[in-house]
């Protein structure tokens, strides 16, 4: 499966046993060729199991490493993901409809009807 995205070097690290799909909005995408290159570098050996948006954040699954910069580079991207617009790759936050999560810019969440989150 490949895709005129840019990512199929990321695509090309998923371990065999998992389908390498990234399921995330292209808001994200550099965040994650960023993440990639870096990981990498830092340990060759580990390979992708999940890329994916949950409750508005990215979530980034790999076989298990013990590299310790490894596991930084992948929390650095998933902090990341929670001030970046998955749609356009703007300052995002935090953003609401009904019981979904999108990390927006304002002019994304609005585009989409998404309010920001308020916590109770
Ligand atoms: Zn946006």
């Amino acid at each position: 499966m490949t895709d005129d995205d840019g990512l199929d070097t990321i695509r090309s690290r998923f371990t065999r046993n998992y389908p390498p799909a990234i399921d995330t909005g292209k808001g994200w995408h550099n965040i994650l060729l960023e993440m990639d290159t870096a990981l990498a570098a830092a340990d060759p050996v580990v390979a992708y199991i999940q890329i994916k948006e949950k409750w508005g954040e990215l979530r980034v699954y790999t076989t298990s490493t013990t590299n310790e910069e490894a596991r930084a580079i992948i929390r650095r991207a998933e902090e990341k993901s929670r001030v970046t617009c998955e749609q356009c790759g703007g300052n995002g936050s935090m953003h609401t409809r009904g019981s979904w999560y999108r990390t927006l810019c304002g002019s994304c969440a609005a585009e989409t009807n998404y309010v920001p989150y308020q916590r109770r």
